[in-house]
């Protein structure tokens, strides 16, 4: 579900899913860490235009950072996952679970190009950490 509104009406998008995928990914991060810096330089200089000492505002401020601080994370994540699923292509190994050997349901690498286990062996991984 970490879709959002990604960007994907890009001219140079390249046909293919996986690649389609870790490009948005790409794009939202560096949205996300000029957003991030923005908000940094922000705090340093203290602005009294931009900083308003309104309480509602910090909490506002900080609520946004965390959020920000999440959404990269989660990017990262994404982006990590999408290269384990890049390198499997390479290997001829995508499409299979990285640990059954299964095949992945097509329905399941449509919704989650980036998906290198199947749905038993993902909930596994998930529930051992
Ligand atoms: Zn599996």
């Amino acid at each position: 579900m970490a879709q959002g509104n990604a960007m994907t009406s890009e001219p140079s998008t390249p046909d293919d899913a996986l690649a389609r995928r870790a490009q948005d990914l790409e794009t939202l991060r560096q949205a996300e860490e000029e957003t991030a810096f923005a908000g940094d330089q922000r705090e340093v200089t203290g602005e009294p235009s931009t900083v308003s000492q309104h309480p509602a505002d910090t909490a506002d401020f900080m609520y946004q950072r965390e959020l920000q601080q999440t959404t990269q994370n989660l990017l990262e994540r994404e982006q990590a996952q999408v290269e384990v699923a890049l390198r499997a292509r390479e290997r001829g190994t995508y499409g299979k679970c990285q640990d059954c050997g299964q095949a992945i349901p097509a329905e399941r690498l449509a919704a989650r190009p980036e998906a290198t286990l199947c749905v038993d062996c993902q909930r596994r991984s998930e529930g051992a950490h």
